[in-house]
């Protein structure tokens, strides 16, 4: 490994912490870039959930990186090994960049399975056991342009022991080595790039040693495991993330782990991360409800109609919102949403965002949407799921804008708004 050709380039850095810039030298060819703070486009097997690659096309402004996890691949080793052509060639990717994950982001993962010698990922047939050998050779297969190391991420748990962490930390610093020599020994590793992973559950100081020990070794970048949603509340993440950062480059790209809440997004962005995994629009798309909350921070009178309407969220009835409890069931909704399936829209003839470009929002309202729901139609996921991902690579689109203009906190205030019932429900 001749050293990594992946470079952040900043425009912007305010106050020493949020950063703005562009993610270059990606690619085998060195050639390709992503600007951050971004996401990456999360999919299943290579496949956004619901939509084909024709209807994915329809959206602007997709992220260049597309992530695949090994829980998804790795029951198919023996089929890619016969394949032979890569991951990108076998989903059917054409101009995408591929990062692989260990873990899929959406999908909980049942702790107790790791040895001092291995990890565990659970696939659709059952767990599947991998050494830092059959991890290797399943990153040989798939071919990606860069993935994360081998980790052992079962200390996200807040009642878990001190030794516990340490022996995480340990252990994945380990994997992390045993994994480099593999991959500088690999041909058909070179050009791909290596992310290390900073575990330390919520233990400051093992936090700080495993950012400092995987930032002396040759990655080009860092995953921040066991930060995820219902793992910790923001305030104890945002301690956590700013004392990693500090023991980290500058240069080097920092992917932020199972956060996908706008909210939590926008203070991890604070804190000094660049880049997101994007389940979030799959949770709210597999529970029948859209994406809804306000990014709008152009003085364009023309979206005045979409600011007034904005503010609109589910925060009475049946359903309740997630403010900032109950952090520990992802399948709740939470305030950025609307629940479609719920009665009061079942005339409600407006478009799920009135302004959004989607191809749902020009071409169906919230009425069609809501028998689509309530009778089980399959082409209700996929509508849903085109907007939500629109709507929230949008909202990234607005956080880099905002960034750039010094409207951070206007941004803040406008995705934060009518969050834990705060706004008028308007009938
Ligand atoms: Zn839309």
């Amino acid at each position: 490994m001749a050293g990594s050709r992946m470079k952040l380039e900043f425009s912007r850095v305010i106050q020493g912490r949020s950063r703005l810039g562009v993610l270059k030298g990606l690619g085998r060819n060195g050639q390709d870039s992503m600007e951050v703070p971004g996401c990456l486009l999360y999919t299943h097997f290579g496949t956004v959930p619901h939509l084909t690659q024709d209807t994915l096309h329809t959206l602007s402004n997709l992220p260049s990186v597309t992530q695949v996890t090994l829980s998804n691949i790795a029951e198919h080793q023996e089929v890619l090994e016969e394949f032979k052509d890569g991951f990108r060639k076998f989903a059917g990717l054409h101009d995408t960049l591929l990062y692989c994950s260990l873990h899929d982001p959406a999908a909980p993962c049942p702790t107790g399975y790791t040895t001092n010698k291995t990890v565990s990922v659970w696939g659709s047939g059952g767990r599947i056991e991998l050494t830092v050998a059959k991890f290797m050779a399943l990153q040989k297969i798939v071919q990606p342009d860069w993935y994360q190391s081998m980790a052992d991420g079962e200390t996200w748990q807040n009642n878990t022991s001190r030794k516990r962490v340490r022996k995480s930390v340990d252990r994945t610093l380990t994997h992390l080595d045993e994994c480099l020599v593999v991959h500088q020994n690999s041909q058909e590793l070179d050009g791909v790039e290596v992310f290390g992973v900073v575990e330390g559950g919520d233990i400051l100081e093992e936090r700080v040693r495993s950012a400092r020990e995987t930032a002396k070794r040759p990655v080009a970048g860092f995953c921040l495991d066991g930060l995820q949603t219902g793992s910790m509340d923001q305030t104890l993440r945002t301690q956590l993330i700013a004392a990693v950062t500090k023991e980290l480059p500058e240069d080097k790209p920092r992917l932020l782990q199972g956060v996908g809440r706008p909210d939590e997004v926008l203070a991890c962005v604070e804190a000094g991360m660049d880049l997101f995994e994007s389940f979030f629009p799959f949770q709210v798309t597999e529970r029948g409800c859209a994406l809804c909350f306000d990014f709008n921070i152009s003085p364009d009178p023309e979206r005045a109609v979409l600011e007034l309407n904005g503010g609109e969220r589910d925060t009475a009835g049946e359903t309740q919102p997630n403010g900032d409890h109950n952090l520990d069931d992802q399948t709740q909704m939470t305030s950025f949403e609307i629940d479609l399936k719920d009665k009061r829209y079942q005339d409600d003839f407006r478009p799920l965002v009135e302004g959004c470009g989607c191809y749902c929002c020009k071409n169906h309202q919230r009425a069609y949407l809501h028998h689509l729901l309530v009778t089980n139609e399959l082409l209700a996921g996929v509508l849903l799921m085109i907007h939500n991902t629109a709507h929230y690579h949008g909202f990234f689109g607005a956080l880099r804008e905002a960034l750039a203009n010094d409207q951070l906190d206007l941004l803040k205030d406008r995705v934060l708004r009518g969050r834990g019932g705060q706004t008028e429900r308007k009938e």
